[in-house]
C-alpha cells in the first residue's frame, strides 16, 4: 500500500474507534456480574455514591483503579445478600448496567415492558440484568436488586411478586448490619 493510503487508512480507523467507543459502552466482569457502563464518568459517580458504610472495611484494600473499586464492592454486596438471605445460588452470574441518570432506566424499562415507570433500578429477570443509574448507587438500593437476583436463582420456580419484593427488601434493610 502507498504510504499516503496508510495513513488515510489509519486515521479512518481511529475516527471510527473514537466514534463507535461511546456507543457501545465499556465492561468489566467481577466474580458474579458482567458490568456495563456508559462512559468512565457514569462508573465514577456510581463508585462515589455507593457508600459502603460499615462494610467497607470488608473491601478489597489494594483496589487502585475505579473499576476494581465497583468490582470490589459488587462482589462484597453479593455476598453479604447471600450471608443475609441464607440463600447460596451457584453458580451465580447476571449482567449489571449502569446508566447515568434514571432516564435511562426508564427508557430500558419501557423497551423491555412497554410500560412507563418512575423507577431508579429493576432487575428484569428474562435478560438477567439489574439496570442501575449512577445518580442513585446507594448501597440500599444495589442490595435490593440483588436481593431479586439471588431470589430468583435460588428458587427452582420464581416465587409470587410479593414474595420476591419482601425478600429484595430484607435484603435491603439486612445488608449494613
Ligand atoms: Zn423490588
Amino acid at each position: 500500500m502507498h504510504l499516503e493510503r496508510i495513513k488515510y487508512f489509519i486515521s479512518a480507523l481511529l475516527l471510527l474507534l473514537v466514534v463507535s467507543g461511546p456507543l457501545y459502552g465499556q465492561e468489566i466482569r467481577t466474580r458474579y456480574a458482567t458490568i456495563t457502563y456508559t462512559d468512565m464518568e457514569s462508573l465514577r459517580k456510581f463508585n462515589n455514591k455507593l457508600y459502603m458504610g460499615r462494610l467497607k472495611y470488608l473491601l478489597n484494600k489494594k483496589s487502585e483503579t475505579i473499576e476494581d473499586e465497583v468490582k470490589s464492592k459488587i462482589d462484597l454486596i453479593v455476598e453479604k445478600v447471600e450471608t443475609v438471605l441464607d440463600m447460596y445460588p451457584s453458580p451465580l452470574k447476571f449482567n449489571i448496567v449502569i446508566h447515568p441518570s434514571k432516564q435511562g432506566i426508564q427508557t430500558d424499562y419501557q423497551r423491555l415492558y412497554k410500560r412507563t415507570v418512575n423507577y431508579i433500578a429493576f432487575f428484569s429477570p428474562g435478560t438477567n440484568t439489574v439496570f442501575y443509574s449512577a445518580d442513585n448507587a446507594k448501597l440500599r438500593v444495589v442490595a435490593h436488586e440483588i436481593g431479586h437476583v439471588v431470589a430468583e436463582k435460588y428458587f427452582a420456580i420464581s416465587p409470587p411478586p410479593k414474595i420476591h419484593e419482601v425478600l429484595a427488601q430484607y435484603a435491603e434493610t439486612h445488608v449494613s448490619d
